[in-house]
């Protein structure tokens, strides 16, 4: 059982602290936010996550698991001390490292004996040098810094997290890499040992590529569109080839979003600009990929005319993907935002995300729970994201009930063939 702190309680911290505790550790979860802090004690999560409120719930009863404000108790009580902290993008692209950099501060005159600073955050390349030296400023005694970039994706966060592909830990430090691999032993996984900025390297590399792949099928959608082929069958064959892959990132859709692709992106062009190497294939992913959010309009347009002046519009989806509640950068926001524009009404739905995309919409649009009275009188339905729910719907009802029998998919959830047989107008993304 080792002592654990996880400084910064977000998607991130929140995952990390918990699966931590439930493997045995004794663990704290530190934030800022006193109100998220508070709602944690009293078993209120703040984020949805399949499997995390039971996992909280399991561990605080226990006793492994618990949530203050109180870092400096927390790093003194603590062996390992992961900072797991928002690193948002600046105006030009550039990575804020001000939240790691006050967490270092905060640990610099806390810590009182060798401890292992583990930064799970995704950090520029040498992060993890700038935070040994805010803590050295402050500290004279022996402490290790290691990088151990998070790949959780969100909406499987947990069993990411308790079965990752790969765990990677970049430390200079041969006492600290052991330790940090004995802490993952557990997880049966391969561990990639690493200095510090291969490791921090490594997790901008894999989110850039995976942004390359979406943006990439979304311009061989494009060229479907235009010569009449599938992309799905496209990708389907691109797949089966085994240096491309089945889990290939290959569906075409309406870009990526969230909080992790574009921000990361943007961080390697920055890295790559800094260090002055071209690197342009990167610029077309961001091209391609803001083109792509602006896809549907023309497509809606094609089916109800230019003017979209108080059509009624319905929007389902409005998370990044499913099974998150997470809109940060999603592409139904870019959307929805280009409809009330040009001043249609619109009515939305998302399982899980209303509350998030609340805070952002606020009274700009109507909010709906259930899908079939979210179409009545509808010009257009539209799928944002690819939600479950909305697969399994009952099409019969949903042409009843709309006014007119127009759906623009954006995610290709239905199949086409079945969309002529049900007599909608069905508009996909290159098919
Ligand atoms: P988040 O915004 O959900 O959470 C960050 C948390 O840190 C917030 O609760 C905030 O209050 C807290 N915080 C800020 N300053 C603090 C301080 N000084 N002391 C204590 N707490 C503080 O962020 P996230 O999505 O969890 O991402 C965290 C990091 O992990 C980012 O670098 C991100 O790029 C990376 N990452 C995110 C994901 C993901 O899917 N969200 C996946 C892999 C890696």
């Amino acid at each position: 059982m080792k002592k654990i702190a996880v400084i910064g309680v977000g998607y991130v911290g929140l995952v990390t602290s918990t699966c931590f505790a439930e493997l045995g550790n004794q663990v704290i979860g530190i934030d800022i936010d006193q109100k998220k802090i508070d709602n944690l004690n009293k078993g209120i999560i703040p984020i949805y996550e399949e499997g995390l409120t039971d996992l909280v719930k399991k561990n605080r009863k226990s006793g492994n698991l618990f949530f203050t404000t109180d870092i400096t108790k927390a790093v003194k009580t603590s062996d390992i001390i992961f900072i797991a902290v928002g690193t948002p993008p600046m105006a030009d692209g550039s990575v804020n490292l001000d939240y790691v950099k006050s967490v270092a501060e905060s640990i610099g005159k806390a810590i009182n004996g060798y401890k292992v600073i583990i930064n799970k955050s995704t950090v520029p390349i040498g992060t993890g040098n700038i935070v040994k030296i805010i803590i050295s400023k402050k500290y004279k005694g022996d402490f290790d810094v290691v990088s151990n970039p998070e790949f959780l994706k969100e909406g499987t966060a947990v069993s990411d997290f308790m079965n990752p592909d790969r765990i990677v830990v970049g430390t200079d430090s041969v006492k600290a890499q052991k330790i940090v691999n004995d802490l993952y032993a557990s997880q049966n996984s391969t561990i990639i040992n690493t200095d510090i900025k291969t490791a921090e390297l490594i997790k901008y590399a894999s989110n850039a590529f995976l942004a390359t792949e979406i943006s990439f099928i979304n311009s061989i959608a494009n060229i479907c569109e235009k010569i009449g082929a599938d992309v799905t069958k496209v990708s389907e064959g691109m797949k089966l080839d085994q240096r491309i892959g089945k889990k290939a990132f290959l569906n075409a859709g309406i870009g990526y979003g969230g909080s992790c692709f574009p921000k990361d992106v943007k961080g390697l062009i920055q890295i790559a600009h800094e260090n002055n190497v071209r690197f342009s294939i990167l610029d077309a992913v961001e091209d391609t990929n803001s083109a792509q959010k602006q896809s549907l309009i023309p497509k809606i347009q094609s089916l109800l005319g230019d003017d979209l002046h108080d059509k009624n519009i319905t929007v389902w989806g409005l998370a990044f993907k499913p099974n998150t509640d997470d809109v940060r950068e999603a592409p139904s926001l870019v959307i929805i935002k280009q409809l009330l524009d040009r001043n249609a009404k619109i009515t939305v739905v998302d399982p899980i995300a209303t509350e998030q995309a609340k805070l952002i919409l606020g009274d700009t649009v109507i909010y709906e729970e259930n899908l079939i009275k979210s179409v009545s009188g509808a010009d257009c339905l539209i799928i944002a994201t690819e939600w479950a729910e909305f697969k399994n719907v009952d099409l019969k009802q949903i042409k009843k009930a709309m006014k007119k029998a127009n759906i623009v998919d954006g995610r290709n959830i239905f199949n086409k063939k079945e969309m002529k047989v049900f007599g909608f107008k069905y508009l996909s993304v290159g098919r």
